[in-house]
């Protein structure tokens, strides 16, 4: 199955976001950052069930790709980014407390 998005980005023409759906997932997106197959905010959102910017409403076909998404090996993977996320917000918000901690110490 082939699923053709479209959405407004900040080029005047839309972007074309396609999703293959086959026995696995591969994407591809018409903008500056998809076209260097990178990925971009347009497919990140749509895998995630944000139809932010999409121009036609297709509700079945985002639930089509979002379900094609959970059941895919790269879920694995995304997971695994989130989690290391979480863990890096966690260090940052260590870091902040111990230079706190650093900069009271120094300045009594
Ligand atoms: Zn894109």
């Amino acid at each position: 199955m082939k699923l053709t998005f479209y959405v407004q980005g900040s080029a005047p023409n839309p972007y074309e976001l396609i999703f293959n759906i086959h026995d696995t997932l591969t994407v591809s997106c018409s903008c500056p950052a998809g076209e260097k197959k990178t990925l971009c905010k347009h497919i990140l959102r749509l895998i995630e069930g944000d139809t932010t910017g999409l121009i036609t409403e297709q509700p079945d076909n985002v639930d089509s790709v979002c379900t094609a998404f959970l059941a895919s090996d790269a879920k694995n993977i995304y997971d695994e980014w989130k989690h290391c996320e979480g863990e890096l917000d966690d260090l940052k918000e260590k870091t902040k407390n111990i230079k706190r901690k650093f900069s009271k110490a120094l300045f009594k």
